[in-house]
């Protein structure tokens, strides 16, 4: 994955040179834009296959810009920066739709794990596993070839973390699965730079989504001091 390149969007000068020093010697090239505005102009023209996005921008924030760039069908991953952990419902949302989020202050070395991460995971070996046919639980099917869910023969719109979740859960089904071994597995980190709270936020998204009643789920079970399980 090497040679990709990776749009900061970042108004102070120092962040982002620490974050292009860190990204280059991970072998990205890196575009820089300043403004909310500039950040439009550079997705659209240099197709980045990642951007870290400040919240905090001169001309507009970061929720406006990755709002904008979905809604223009930008697809590749989105790292938010800068939000405060309160934020980060809004963040991992639907309707923002980043793909993960770091808070500062964060280490350089948080963030480039965090982006190794989301460029394995929007690039890597999904693809590759064709062998994983459709799972079937009742009126639910997860299908990892189409990266589509159904219920009740009604299409589920997941973002693609959401999906990976759902799916790495129901591979193991009635299988107990720690939250650092999500990190790990679906976020590609290690659970010592944070995460958990991200996994939960992601979770309960996903009941909202599939469950009949989120408050009281069939599917995916919380496993009080461990993580989830998802039942079939
Ligand atoms: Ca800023």
């Amino acid at each position: 994955m090497t040679g990709e390149r990776i749009l900061i969007v970042e108004d102070e000068r120092a962040v982002a040179r620490g974050l292009e020093y860190g990204l280059q010697a991970d072998g990205y090239q890196v575009v820089w834009a300043r403004t909310g505005a500039e950040a439009l102009q550079l997705a659209r023209a240099e197709n980045p296959a990642l951007i870290t996005l400040d919240i905090r921008l001169p001309d507009t924030s970061g929720y406006d810009v990755c709002r904008a760039l979905r809604a223009e069908g930008f697809r590749q991953p989105v790292l938010m920066l800068t939000a405060r952990d309160e934020e980060v419902d809004k963040v991992l949302g639907l309707e923002l739709g980043a793909d993960d989020y770091v808070v500062k202050p964060y280490s350089l070395r948080e963030v480039t794990a965090r982006i190794r991460a989301l460029m394995r995971r929007a690039y890597g070996d999904l693809s590759a596993n064709g062998q994983n046919g459709p799972l079937r639980f009742g009126d639910l099917e997860i299908d990892p070839a189409r990266l589509s869910v159904r219920k009740g023969g009604e299409a589920i719109e997941l973002t693609p973390t959401e999906f990976r979740l759902l799916h790495y859960l129901a591979a193991r089904a009635d299988l107990p699965v720690t939250r650092s071994g999500l990190i790990e597995s679906i976020w590609g980190y290690d659970s010592d730079i944070g995460g958990e709270r991200t996994v939960d936020v992601h979770i309960r998204h996903l009941r909202t989504k599939i469950e009949d009643d989120p408050a009281n789920p069939q599917h995916i079970l919380t496993v009080r001091g461990v993580g989830y399980r998802f039942q079939g």
